[in-house]
């Protein structure tokens, strides 16, 4: 039989975090790094942050069926970080055959996070796709429950408190998308923080403060004044980041304010290519302010907890 199989899957529980970078771009479409989107495994819960587009077949790439997914957490609703949802949504709840085993789908219904305007946005996408989504009911026969939503708007607080794992969003600034957040995630004594997207604020340096794992978006500003001297004619669209993102050099400082053990950088600006050299050079600086190890991250990597700060 020529059927597909799925290549290799995460484990079923995670006695620690567990990070998986799905995508490590930005809106700019760009070969070999996804738009946004980071899963976080923790017990038998596998959480999705963001949903960049093309966040299922990564998904997939890292082992992470989407039938797992039932919770759903966003930053804030710029496309890039929301355009994929309507996939995860019907991917999950779909059940999936393959050669060697039944994926089962959601049969509840799936849960949403995010600051104010996430119900508003997100229901709105929802509704759009009613015609398919009656279809699978009446013609499919997925379970009806799955094809709803609970949503959980909250901008600062804990947002999920179960089975010793413990989620908190706390407020950032992206402005003008308001309002932002960041999140939190706790477990078996280590703990995440994934930044979304932001300008660099205390807020991150105080929920950040001792974390094992810092995931916070950069763009490198000397990069950027480049390519603005290169292109003038572009320089107010290519200027855009500067006014509502984190420099690599204050990503640093934060890291360095906060004391976190390991930060990752994502949601790079400009792209550099995946390799190593082009990478040291986005970095450069960074070195001189925070002393501990900087991840430059790329889409599929992997960081688990359980081995302090290692990467495979
Ligand atoms: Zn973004
Ligand atoms: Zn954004």
């Amino acid at each position: 039989m020529y059927i597909q199989f799925q290549k290799h899957l995460q484990p079923e529980f995670h006695g620690d975090l567990k990070v998986i970078l799905l995508g490590t771009g930005t809106p700019r479409a760009f070969y070999g790094r996804a738009k946004p989107g980071v899963i976080v495994l923790a017990g038998h819960q596998a959480f999705l942050v963001d949903c960049g587009g093309g966040v299922v077949d990564q998904m997939v790439k890292a082992g992470v069926m989407p039938q797992r997914i039932t919770d759903v957490l966003f930053t804030h609703h710029h496309y890039d970080h929301n355009a994929g949802f309507f996939d995860v949504f019907i991917s999950s709840w779909r059940t999936h055959v393959t050669a060697e085993r039944v994926f089962e789908g959601r049969s509840r219904p799936m849960n949403v996070y995010g600051p104010e305007t996430t119900r508003d946005i997100i229901g709105r996408m929802r509704d759009s796709f009613e015609f398919d989504v009656k279809l699978r009911v009446s013609y499919n026969l997925s379970a009806e429950e799955g094809a709803k939503i609970n949503y959980f708007e909250c901008n600062e607080g804990v947002i999920y408190d179960k089975d010793g794992i413990r989620i908190t969003a706390f407020e950032v600034d992206h402005r003008p998308v308001y309002p932002a957040v960041a999140y939190k995630f706790e477990y078996n004594g280590k703990s995440v923080v994934i930044s979304g997207d932001t300008i660099p604020v205390e807020n991150m340096v105080k929920h950040s403060s001792g974390a094992s794992l810092l995931v916070h978006e950069a763009y490198n500003k000397a990069w950027l004044d480049a390519l603005i001297a290169r292109y003038p004619e572009q320089a107010q669209a290519l200027s855009n980041p500067a006014k509502y993102h984190t420099t690599t050099l204050e990503a640093a400082r934060i890291a360095r304010d906060a004391g976190v053990e390991h930060l990752v950088l994502t949601h790079h600006i400009p792209a550099p290519e995946a390799e190593e050299r082009a990478e040291q050079a986005y970095i450069q600086g960074m070195r001189e302010i925070y002393d501990g190890p900087i991840t430059m991250g790329r889409d599929l990597m992997v960081f688990d907890l359980s081995e302090p700060m290692s990467k495979t």
